[in-house]
Parts: C-alpha cells; sequence; structure tokens
C-alpha cells in the first residue's frame, strides 16, 4: 500500500481543476529585465521595488562581511552570542523606522509568526483585517489569544469588535493589520484605525511589508506616511521586499522588543540570518537614508504606468501604490492573459487566481520598480494593450 497516494490524488485533482501552483525558473539576477525559461524578459513579478537585489553597493557590503564574518551565524544567537553585524542592523532599522528598539528575525513570516504569540496569551483578544497576509494568520492562530475578524478596512466594524471584546472582559487587545495590501495595493487606514484602538485601549500592530522603502519620506513606511510615530505599538517589517535582500524584523517601543528578545521562539530556537545577508541588509538602509532619489523614481513610474493602463480602458482597482492589479474576472482569463503576454511578448507577469484572491477577482497583478526604464514601461504597455485588444479584455484600438 502505497502511503502517500493520497497526496497524489490531491495533486491531481490539483492539475486538472488549474488551482496548481506552476514555478518559473529564474536563471540569473533580479533586475527590469531577467532570464526565465532561457528567455530574457521585462520583470513585472518582483517585490524587488528599488531595483536593490542586485545592486553592487549590496553585493560588495556582503562580499567584507563574508571575509570578516565568514558565512554561518552558528547557533541561535542567545547561546551562540550575537555577532556585532546584527546589532549594528537592529540600530539602523530602528533609526530607519524613527523608533526605540528593533530586533531582527530571519524573515517577515517568522516575525510575525513569532511576535503575535509572543504578545498576547490566554484572555487576550487579537483583533484582525480579514484579508491579512498568511503570516499574520498563522501567527494568530499560534497565540493563545481569542481572535475576532473585521471587514477589510472597515473602521467601523473594527470599532464594533473592540466594543465587543471589552464587554466580553478581553485582557490585552492587539489590533493587526497589513500596512499595504499585497493583492490589492491598498493602503489600510492607519489614521483611523489608531484613534479606535486608542478609545479601547488597544494596542496596534502593522505589518508594513510592502510600505518600507515605498511610503513616507524616502521609504520610512506606513507609520511615516500618516505621522503616527509614537502611537503604534508594534511595526512588523521585511528585508526581502524594497530592501532587496532577506530576513524580517520587528521594530517598536523597548519593552516591545525587549520582551520579543525574551519570548519570540524563532529568536529563540532559529539561528540568525547569514552575516552577507545582515551587511546587504545594513547598506540597503544606508541607501534610503542617503537620498530619496529611488523611492521618488518608484512613485513616478507607478504613476505613469497606472495612468497608461487606465488610459487603455484597463481597471486597476483600488491601488493607491506600486502593486498594480489588472482586474480579469475569471482565472482562466488572467492565466491565458498571462500566458500570452510571456509568450509572445516576453513580460512576465503573473495571473493571481483563487484561492489567494476571491473567486471571480482573479488578476495580473505588475509590480512596478525604480529599476523600469521607461523603455521598459512602453514596452509593458504595448504588450498589455495587444494582448487586452485581442482578448477583447479593451476596445481594440
Ligand atoms: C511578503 C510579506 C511577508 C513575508 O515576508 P518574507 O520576509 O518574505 O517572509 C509578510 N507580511 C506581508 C504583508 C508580506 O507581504
Amino acid at each position: 500500500m502505497d502511503k502517500v497516494e493520497y497526496l497524489r490524488e490531491q495533486l491531481a485533482e490539483l492539475a486538472t481543476s488549474g488551482l496548481e501552483n506552476q514555478i518559473r525558473h529564474v536563471d540569473g539576477p533580479q533586475g527590469a529585465r531577467i532570464t526565465v525559461d532561457g528567455r530574457n524578459v521585462l520583470n513585472f513579478c518582483s517585490n524587488n521595488y528599488l531595483g536593490l537585489a542586485n545592486d553592487p553597493r549590496l553585493i560588495s557590503a556582503a562580499k567584507t562581511a563574508l571575509d570578516r564574518y565568514g558565512i554561518g551565524p552558528g547557533a541561535v544567537r542567545t547561546i551562540a552570542g550575537t555577532m556585532t553585524i546584527h546589532d549594528e542592523l537592529e540600530r539602523k532599522l530602528a533609526e530607519f523606522k524613527g523608533v526605540e528598539s528593533a530586533i531582527s528575525f530571519q524573515s517577515g513570516f517568522v516575525a510575525n509568526a513569532g511576535a503575535i504569540p509572543a504578545l498576547v496569551g490566554g484572555g487576550d483578544v487579537i483583533v484582525t483585517d480579514e484579508f491579512n497576509h498568511a503570516s499574520i494568520i498563522d501567527g494568530v492562530r499560534l497565540a493563545k489569544a481569542d481572535r475576532k475578524i473585521y471587514r477589510h478596512a472597515d473602521v467601523e466594524h473594527l470599532d464594533a469588535q473592540l466594543a465587543e471584546a471589552r464587554r466580553q472582559g478581553a485582557g490585552h487587545i492587539l489590533i493587526i493589520t497589513d500596512g499595504v495590501f499585497s493583492m490589492d495595493g491598498d493602503i489600510a487606514p492607519l489614521d483611523a484605525i489608531v484613534e479606535t484602538a486608542d478609545r479601547y485601549q488597544a494596542m496596534v500592530m502593522v505589518d508594513d511589508a510592502h510600505g518600507e522603502g515605498v511610503l513616507g519620506r524616502g521609504g520610512r513606511g506606513i507609520v511615516d506616511h500618516f505621522g503616527l510615530h509614537g502611537r503604534v505599538e508594534v511595526e512588523v517589517g521585511t528585508m526581502s521586499k524594497a530592501f532587496g535582500v532577506v530576513g524580517g524584523y520587528v521594530a517598536g517601543p523597548e519593552p516591545v522588543v525587549k520582551w520579543l528578545r525574551q519570548r519570540a521562539r524563532p529568536f529563540l530556537f532559529s539561528s540568525a540570518a547569514t552575516p552577507p545577508d545582515v551587511a546587504a541588509c545594513i547598506a540597503s538602509i544606508d541607501i534610503l537614508g542617503e537620498s530619496t532619489a529611488l523611492v521618488d523614481r518608484l512613485w513616478a513610474n507607478a504613476g505613469r504606468f497606472r495612468q497608461a493602463m487606465n488610459g487603455l480602458g484597463f481597471d486597476t482597482g483600488s491601488t493607491a501604490t506600486p502593486i498594480t492589479p489588472v482586474m480579469l474576472g475569471e482565472e482562466e482569463t488572467a492565466r491565458e492573459f498571462s500566458r500570452r503576454l510571456f509568450d509572445d511578448h516576453e513580460v512576465f507577469a503573473q495571473a493571481i487566481a483563487y484561492p489567494t484572491v476571491p473567486m471571480g477577482e482573479a488578476r495580473i497583478r505588475v509590480m512596478i520598480s525604480a529599476a523600469h526604464s521607461p523603455e521598459d514601461l512602453d514596452l509593458g504597455l504595448a504588450a498589455f494593450a495587444a494582448v487586452g485588444g485581442t482578448m477583447g479584455v479593451i476596445d481594440d484600438k
């Protein structure tokens, strides 16, 4: 008897229903153009917002750190000791975010999964946006606190959930929201959320994964964008998107960060990021600290692309950021559109369908980057116009 037959059956089901993830193979560094499955294509898929993933300054910092610290961190920081380079990263992160303190994790996913169950427990309540990222959902599941979900970005519903939690005698309350929602590109109403939180003495945690390096002064993130410094208890972030490397962190007031050093399980039981990764992260923060040029260019590119797409007749949904969803509806339409962009126009833009987004709301998500040249954007627009025209998604002009 084949003990994994059930998996074979489930995989076959995924394949026949068209829900199987097809992963393409990339050879070479991330950039505006990349080599995918052996072809040089325009890259509209990466979270490399500022083009830092292949920046020579990050690469050189990583090489220097490799020579000085070697490759492996040895063990978890509480046992093997912490390398000075990890401390330096945390200091620079705290300074960049304008908070007292920061703690780094192996990834953004791990930061959420580690922080949430450490901050609240039995008798406490977590109030969470229905569209929050999977890593928040898993972090909430790991916590012993009760969970209440509020409708996406609906502050009135949040208020009602908070009122109910207080009526039911909740201990500590933690509100959690994505800063920028990754499938639609809309920004959480963090100012209204913080005001509501204050009325119920609730803590606020925001996941700024798609906001840092994008929103706020020189990319300092959503808290800076709304001018809410000192009013958000927990900021989670990733080094894998705009910062161009890999890693995660939590930034906030001293007691939050100190507590996580004592109780966040991935900090205590999983080894830290490697020295070259950490050095590249530091270089990335330094670049953002020196100039707003990359962030400015990102926004100019995003504005130009979205306007032109709307002019062509495409629906780009509710985005307010460089994440540009091209709403197509049926799953099959989105997949076919993406296939034609790739096969006929050398444009790599991924279709996103159920279960990542609701059924019937399939789309192609275009990720605009500062790395795109005007010619790249022109080529992308021409490809969307051609495929949209032949598929009847927009009027053929
Ligand atoms: C991408 C993302 C993460 C995960 O970050 P990694 O560093 O890639 O693990 C967490 N939260 C949100 C909102 C994200 O978009």
